[in-house]
């Protein structure tokens, strides 16, 4: 069974109320790929986001979760919460996260599990640094990131790793597609079920490089940051995952 592409827009800490008209902007195009489109709004938007995408077949995700099933957490949202917003996946490990809130593979992993126990499909997300790129670390970095921050024993449940070089993201740098299919090649030989485990590509993903990056054998979506913001941008993007 050939892996069904799956186009997903994080808009990170950008959107209000009015920006959900992306929805129908995108509708048409999302309706008539072959890909999954998810779009991963901030939490605010969350529950309206659902209620519109679903009359276009497009999914809505979070953009993180807490580990733990509810209590004292003050401004932290649960997995269960998220899906009862109507999310079907969250993002975990964003480098944005395990940077600026300091979450380590440990705090990812036992936020993947707590999406998994609610029902939502983690999306996990993987890179390495530009200095560890250089110094030809890139593959021992992400073996120790998939290993520290992927469930054990999570029977048939799905998850997606998101493998997104932290040099890449917002910087219009993009990996070279080589490096990129390599990548991504290596990171399905360290999974438990290499064959149905999607793996998506992240970091200045745009209408000119996305039918490339998609066109990769191992390469199964795109996890879109700046050009999930504006429909004509993501609209290529979605069709080039036909
Ligand atoms: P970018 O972000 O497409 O703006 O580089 C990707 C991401 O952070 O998921």
């Amino acid at each position: 069974m050939p892996r069904q592409k799956l186009i997903a827009g994080n808009w990170k800490m950008n959107g209000l109320a009015a920006d959900l008209e992306f929805l129908d902007a995108i509708g048409p195009a999302a309706a008539a790929a072959d890909a999954e489109v998810l779009i991963c709004p901030p939490a605010t938007l969350l529950a309206e986001a659902a209620r519109r995408a679903g009359a276009h077949g497009i999914m809505v995700g979070g953009q993180d979760c807490h580990a733990a099933v509810s209590g004292a957490h003050t401004g932290d949202i649960s997995a269960a919460m998220l899906r009862d917003a109507g999310a079907s996946h969250v993002i975990v490990g964003h480098s944005e996260r395990r940077c600026d809130h300091g979450e380590n593979d440990g705090i990812v992993r036992d936020k993947a599990v707590a999406a998994l126990e609610a029902g939502l499909v983690p999306v996990i997300c993987v890179g390495e640094t530009q200095q560890e790129r250089e110094a030809g670390r890139q593959e021992a970095v992400i073996a120790a990131q998939l290993a520290g921050s992927l469930p054990e024993n999570r029977g048939q449940r799905e998850l997606v790793i998101a493998y997104e070089p932290v040099w890449a993201i917002g910087t219009g740098l993009t990996a070279e597609p080589e490096d990129v299919q390599a990548m991504h090649a290596f990171i399905r030989s360290r999974l438990p079920d290499p064959a149905s485990t999607r793996i998506l590509y992240g970091g200045s993903v745009k209408p000119d490089n996305a039918s490339t990056l998609l066109g990769l054998p191992d390469v199964d979506g795109a996890l879109v940051g700046g050009a999930s913001l504006k429909a004509d941008d993501f609209i290529p993007i979605i069709q080039a995952g036909c």
